[in-house]
């Protein structure tokens, strides 16, 4: 949804530079010619992350961020298409635009959609200006500075890219959390999903450059970084550091952490075939990476995963699960879960909620699967009724619910605060016991 902006100078993070907003050349011509944009986002926090990048973009061009659209020059749209008819809900938004668009004003689409639909967005609303996939955000900058030149139309569809969207100046919307996206796109292909499509191929941003950013948000007065990937753990480090090697996604969450100012490191989201031991050992040897993993395992069933094509089987996500159970600090554990993937039995349903017993997660974000277009699962058959769909997610609401329930009846036995309330857990002995401390 549309964020609150209160922000000031010394909250705006570039790569590179503390970036001033005031400083920059264009600044100055920008305030004087009243340029404002307004920026909605919809969808998940590289989504959001990605938008502070794009105000930071048109921030360093002189533009003034405004909270409402009618006051605005350029209009942009963050699209997301993980909701069921996201681009109908997209041209409805911008259907209430026709009439009220002013002159000159700019509107603009970014983000899945606008990967998804592509140049049809000019065709069912000839009043956009921009439409931009998030694979060419680096682009951005070219494709404003076009509009601005009196272009009417600018694209940016290419997902063949090997960049990452890195920006001189980043206006980051939480005072003290900062967002940070280590790598880009999705390789793995799952069958039912839109990113590899809409986000390109994975890129990996330098670790040299994550960490020079890192140290100028401790800088600015940040103490907490969520690091942020489709698959945050498949990170590929592209260059050396100084030191002459790359690094591993766990060895880049020590040196994060090992940042003086810094007191928390998060990451998501974690693919299952790709989560090593080594990431276990970095959250037990470092207090400082929060000890929570966002491990998605979509169903129980390893012929759902097979059709899913999420390349492990259930006994090798338990395999995982054990080594994070076994770790000297307990590990919260959260996941994703699809029903009614097509072709999803009775007793696939089952599987995924005795799964569900032995992992006993600390929350489990519950879909519907609903067909996405360009996916290869868009053409499966075996699809399962609405109602049928409807009735397993109840029953799996239901039965995380119990479980959590459980582990907070646990939690507060012992006199504790829940993780949920943004504390700690730390093992005192025995598998599942925990105690839980402020921190
Ligand atoms: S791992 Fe699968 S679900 Fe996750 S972004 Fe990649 S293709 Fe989509």
């Amino acid at each position: 949804m549309a964020k609150a902006f209160d922000f000031g100078v010394e909250r705006l993070a570039g790569t590179g530079v503390a970036a001033e907003a005031g400083t920059h050349e264009h600044s100055q011509d920008g305030c004087a010619t009243g340029r404002t944009f307004f920026l909605e986002t919809f969808g998940c926090q590289m989504n959001e992350h990605d938008s502070e990048k794009v105000a930071g973009v048109l921030l360093a061009r002189g533009y003034r961020q405004v909270e409402k659209p009618e006051a605005a020059s350029v209009v942009l749209y963050n699209t997301c298409s993980i909701r069921e008819k996201a681009a109908q809900k997209v041209f409805s938004r911008l259907g209430e635009y026709r009439t009220t668009k002013k002159d000159g004003q700019i509107i603009g689409v970014l983000g899945c959609v606008a990967q998804q639909e592509g140049e049809e967005i000019f065709a069912r609303a000839p009043w956009v200006s921009l439409v931009c996939g998030s694979a060419s955000y680096r682009k951005l900058p070219q494709m404003i500075a076009q509009l601005e030149a009196g272009n009417t139309r600018v694209t940016g569809l290419d997902t063949d890219t090997d960049e990452t969207f890195e920006t001189e100046m980043t206006r980051r919307d939480n005072p003290w959390r900062a967002y940070l996206t280590i790598i880009e796109g999705c390789d793995k292909a799952c069958s039912y999903c839109v990113v590899p499509f809409t986000r390109g191929p994975e890129r990996s941003r330098a670790s040299g450059s994550i960490l020079r950013e890192v140290k100028e948000l401790a800088d600015l007065g940040y103490t907490e970084v969520q690091l942020l990937g489709q698959t945050v753990n498949s990170y590929a480090d592209p260059t050396p550091t100084s030191s002459g090697r790359q690094m591993r996604f766990s060895e880049l969450l020590v040196a994060v952490a090992e940042v003086a100012g810094i007191r928390r490191v998060r990451f998501t989201t974690s693919h299952p075939r790709d989560f090593g031991k080594d990431i276990v050992e970095a959250i037990e040897a470092v207090p400082g990476i929060c000890n929570h993993v966002h491990l998605p395992v979509q169903s129980g069933s390893t012929a759902v995963l097979r059709a899913m094509q999420r390349t492990y089987t259930r006994d090798e996500y338990l395999e995982k699960m054990e080594m994070i159970r076994a770790a000297k600090r307990t590990i919260s554990v959260t996941t994703d879960i699809i029903v009614g993937f097509p072709g999803e039995t009775e007793d696939d349903f089952r599987d995924t909620l005795r799964l569900m017993e032995e992992v006993r997660y600390d929350g489990a974000f519950t879909f519907k699967y609903s067909p996405r277009p360009n996916t290869p699962s868009l053409k499966m058959a075996d699809a399962i009724p609405e109602e049928e769909k409807s009735r397993r997610l109840a029953i799996l609401m239901e039965k995380q619910r119990e479980i959590q329930a459980g582990l907070m009846r646990h939690a507060w036995g012992r006199g504790t605060n829940c993780w949920l309330a943004g504390n700690r857990e730390e093992k005192t002995s025995g598998a599942g016991i925990r105690r839980i401390t402020k921190l």
